[in-house]
């Protein structure tokens, strides 16, 4: 039965997408397929910084330790620097920049410029090493790359093809950027077909992949989030318990993932929502800005809101403007659900669910109906998202049957950089992005998710593909054999382990491997543990590692505890 919250967003999107409504729907195209769209949403991300600026104007946009930027500073401030893309550094239209940079106003500023200027905003991982930097700009063939001073210097000797150009995270930082140039040079028209975005996603084969969306997907993502907003605005304030004052968030995940893209920050202009810049997560600052910014809106990582929750020195801060502590990019366990709840009485625990190939959208999970069903990721967000099961021969399964989720909407990306193979390979003929996920919906349309059919690792949030890490382990030469998998871990949720052998005679030892890993691999990737075994590793028909008995040998006397 759906629940009478169900029942009251249901009837507030009805409304808000009803025609002459603010989100009036109507038919679009993805992957060749009709489905709906936010006829009212602007074409482009420049547009809708416009638009969006123009009406937010003088409110507070940006947070930077001491330094503050208003919606209209922001958008003056990207212009400029967008004028000096075109005018000194040569961008065009679809040129891939890269942006490789810590959190910051800054961040923000080189992102809508990029964008402004035509080009398309390469977000590089900012907790890749060198080797992994220079791959990721070979990859995406960006011209240009802005970095801050310490991704430059990891680029140092690394071959690449882009210019770099150096920015602070400072009000002058983009001194360098700007000399010479035409700050008012005129800026290209775009429309919805342009590529807007790349970002970068380990997927599960191995190398990372750059996963690329135009304007018109990053556009009806950032509004199929703010039709969920409103939805749930509408109801509060038709509860009698409307939202006071501006709605203000922490920037405690990476900008260069989806969820600190899409749903965190883009979603920002439309709902006029103050951001509160973390350069680096860490729990003590976070409620000290939460109660200095009055932050209304907390999203992270399921580890995030839990460390708050249990934090030991949580009630010498003020975190009563709080009212959310929105979780996504990997399972929060249930039991966190009624702990964050009783914790944090003021706010309500929120979940969502999707994917760096779906700009995020997916599934949301709110309020009391997350706490009547903390299992799941809750329905398919109205009005953009179609969610489905499918079977191994990619039928469609009913409701209730377990299979693997399908994603379709007019957010979708358009396809892998240079790899129509692995596009192809990404979606079911009838334009849904193959998930990877094992799930079923329940007989009220809930998503539940119970398992991963692809080979990664999520590591507090930060995806893992097991195949990078061994590819690195057999880059050493006294391996012989190598698997990495995942085990469970209470802070992290899932940490990389690996079990490797050597090759007879060879004298190396785990710390050997482990500074050998620590030059080609992001720190987050190398395995917490790394066991080294004797006798050969127990295989399957195929001659494939039996990783599955492997991970069972292993998890017999694992405390997810230790890491
Ligand atoms: P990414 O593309 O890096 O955002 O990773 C997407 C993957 O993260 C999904 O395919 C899931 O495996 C996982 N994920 C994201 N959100 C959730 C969630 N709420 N529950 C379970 N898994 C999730």
């Amino acid at each position: 039965m759906p629940s009478e919250l169900d029942a009251a967003l249901n009837s507030a999107i009805d409304r808000l997408t009803a025609p002459g409504g603010p989100l009036e729907t109507a038919r679009g195209e993805r992957h060749g397929q009709a489905v709906p769209l936010i006829a009212t949403a602007p074409p482009t991300l420049p547009a809708l910084f416009a638009r969006f600026c123009a009406e937010h104007g003088d409110k507070d946009f940006l947070v930077d330790g001491e330094r503050r930027l208003t919606f209209a500073a922001a958008h003056a401030g990207a212009r400029r620097l967008a004028g000096a893309l075109v005018s000194a550094h040569g961008v065009k239209r679809g040129d891939r920049v890269g942006i490789a940079a810590r959190n910051s106003a800054n961040w923000v500023l080189a992102q809508m410029a990029v964008l402004m200027a035509g080009g398309c905003a390469t977000l590089l991982n900012g907790w890749w090493v060198g080797e992994e930097l220079a791959e990721g700009i070979a990859l995406a063939g960006c011209k240009l790359v802005l970095a801050d001073a310490p991704r430059a210097e990891r680029l140092a000797g690394q071959p690449h093809p882009a210019r770099l150009v150096v920015f602070g995270h400072e009000n002058d930082g983009f001194d360098a950027l700007l000399a010479g140039a035409d700050e008012n040079a005129a800026l290209p028209e775009l429309d919805g077909g342009d590529l807007a975005t790349m970002l970068f996603t380990s997927g599960s084969t191995g190398k990372s992949k750059g996963a690329c969306s135009d304007h018109l997907g990053v556009v009806q993502a950032v509004m199929n989030y703010a039709a969920q907003t409103l939805m749930v605005l509408t109801v509060k304030t038709e509860q009698g318990d409307p939202p006071v004052g501006q709605p203000c968030a922490l920037v405690n995940v990476p900008l260069f993932h989806v969820t600190g893209e899409v749903p965190l920050y883009l979603q920002s202009f439309v709902i006029g929502r103050k951001l509160v810049m973390m350069a680096k997560w860490d729990p003590v600052e976070a409620m000290r800005l939460i109660e200095r910014e009055k932050v209304t809106y907390f999203v992270g990582v399921p580890l995030m809101s839990m460390a708050l929750a249990e934090h030991p020195r949580r009630h010498e801060f003020d975190l009563t403007s709080c009212v959310t502590f929105a979780a996504g990019g990997a399972p929060r366990p249930v039991d966190h659900v009624a702990r964050i709840r009783a914790a944090l009485p003021h706010g309500f625990p929120v979940l969502g669910y999707g994917l760096t190939e779906t700009n995020a959208v997916g599934c949301g999970n709110f309020n009391e109906n997350y706490l009547a069903k903390p299992g799941s990721t809750g329905p398919a967000s109205r009005p953009l998202v179609e969610i489905a099961a499918f079977d191994e021969a990619g039928r469609r399964l009913p409701r209730g049957e377990t299979g693997e989720i399908g994603i379709r909407s007019i957010c979708n990306f358009v396809g892998y950089w240079n790899d129509p193979e692995a596009t192809a390979a990404a979606l079911t003929p009838e334009g849904f992005v193959r998930t990877g996920d094992l799930g079923y919906l329940d007989p009220d349309g809930y998503l539940f998710i119970v398992d991963r059919k692809k080979d990664l690792i999520i590591r507090g949030g930060e995806n893992i593909a097991s195949l990078e890490v061994e590819a690195a382990l057999y880059a050493h030469p006294a391996v012989t054999e190598a698997s990495v998998f995942g085990l469970p871990s209470r802070t992290y949720g899932e940490v990389p382990v690996a079990v490797w052998l050597a090759r007879p005679g060879a004298a190396v030892t785990e710390e050997d491997l482990r500074a050998f890993l620590a030059e080609h691999l992001a720190a987050f990737k190398v395995p917490v543990w790394l066991w080294r075994e004797t006798g050969a590793l127990p295989r399957l028909g195929t001659e494939k590692v039996d990783k599955r008995a492997l991970r069972e040998r292993y998890l017999e006397g694992w405390d997810p505890d230790a890491v």
